[in-house]
Order: structure tokens, then sequence, then C-alpha cells
């Protein structure tokens, strides 16, 4: 980097700082209950396996790969994918994560609205994503060179704003998406009897912890675009 900013810091901290407090909660919530056993005896897998069957989607598989944590649904296969560990534990955390995944293809099935702008933002999320920073930084660098003149420097910010703006809009809709989808998860392990009424706190912590991570990536995200508004402000 040709230069450090300290304000950068300031605005770094407070969502770097919440970042591994929510890494931290959910690493510890997650440990603790994958040595818990469920009552029902059944693997995350399982658990899954029959919340989709239920839901009458019997064409969504749901299938292991590898890593920690790695659990998703992918919209566009329209497959569950669990982390070994998720796909193999009789714990009430694998139960917990599996259910929330097909909390998502549940969402899928009654076309959530949360669910499928967010799948419909994800190109431009992606295009977003490093085309802000090469402009943005681009931009303070040749202004810092006296390459460009402060009108255009104002221009150029300005676009990479509007396109980091997408990026925080897309943390922000991941919010309702992440939440609903434990929301839908809780419902049906405890009217399938999947989990027991002693189990269920167990189950929330565990769904709570993950979603803050998510509440973290947005804290972040807003408080960039805060210090990229500022900088544009002050650098003309
Ligand atoms: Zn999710």
């Amino acid at each position: 980097m040709f230069y450090f900013d300290p304000l950068y810091l300031l605005f770094a901290i407070p969502g770097l700082l919440l970042g591994l407090y929510a890494q931290f909660k959910l690493s510890s919530t997650y440990s603790k209950y994958m040595r818990v056993p469920a009552e029902s005896g059944l693997s995350g897998a399982q658990a899954a396996r029959r919340i989709l069957d239920d839901a009458g989607l019997h064409n969504v598989p749901v299938e292991e790969i590898p890593g920690n944590l790695t659990d998703h649904y992918d919209p566009k296969k329209e497959a569950l994918f669990l982390s070994s560990a998720n796909f193999h534990e009789r714990s009430l955390s694998a139960i917990g994560v599996a259910a929330h995944e097909a909390g998502h293809a549940l969402q899928k099935q009654v076309g959530y609205a949360p669910l499928n702008f967010r799948m419909a933002i994800v190109p431009v999320t992606n295009f977003a994503t490093s085309a802000s920073y090469f402009i943005l930084m681009g931009s303070v660098f040749l202004r810092y060179m006296h390459v460009i003149q402060s009108s255009m420097f104002s221009h150029l910010m300005t676009l990479g704003i509007v396109l980091f703006a997408i990026v925080a809009l897309f943390q922000a809709i991941t919010l309702p998406v992440e939440y609903d989808a434990s929301r839908r998860a809780k419902e049906q392990l405890f009217r399938l009897g999947l989990v027991s009424g002693n189990e269920r706190p167990a189950v929330s912590q565990v769904l709570s912890a993950a979603a803050l991570t998510y509440v973290a990536a947005l804290v972040t995200a807003l408080l960039q675009l805060l210090y990229w508004i500022t900088v544009a402000r002050d650098r003309r």
C-alpha cells in the first residue's frame, strides 16, 4: 500500500471485532452442541432428508462436501450440501445446521421473495465487489498522485460508492434470508419431532450464533461504505 490511512482503522476495527466475536461465539456454541447427541438419534443428513421429504422435496439431494461449516443450499442446483461432520454426526449442532440448509430449500419451494432477490443480484454483486475496490482505491491513488482533477475524483468516487452500496445491499438482504431459514428449520424440527422440547434452546443457540456472523458482515460492509463516503468528501 502506498500510504496508510489511520481513519480506515476507525471504520474497520468495530466490524473486525464484531466479526471475531461472532466467529468465536459460533465455534464455541457449535462445538459445545456437537458433543450433545440428539434424542431422535438422527444425523444431520437424516434430519435434512426428513424435512425435505415431508415438504415433498424428494428430488432435492443431500450431499456431503469436505470442509468445516461449508454447509450450504445451492438454489440453482436445488441441492443441499452438508460438511462431513454435519452430514454424519448425530448431534444437536449437526441437526440444527442441516435443518437450516433445508430451510433454504423450503424458501425456494414457496418462492420466498428475499431469496429470489438475493439470487438475482449475485452476478451483479460479484462484479460490484471487485469493481468497487478497484475504482475506489484507484481514484484515491490517482488523486494522491495529482493525476486526476478534483471533479474527476468526485465522479469516480461516486461510481465506486454506488457499486459498494450494492455489496452492502447484498449483505442486508442476506439477513432476512438467513433468519427466515432458521425460523423454518426450527418450526419443522419441532413439528416433525426431530428435536424435543428440552433440546429446543440448544438448537436455537447454534442457529443464532450462525446468524450473528451475517450481522457482523453487514456491519463491516456498512462501516466500509461510510469510510468511502468520508474519503470522497474529504480528499477532493
Ligand atoms: Zn443459510
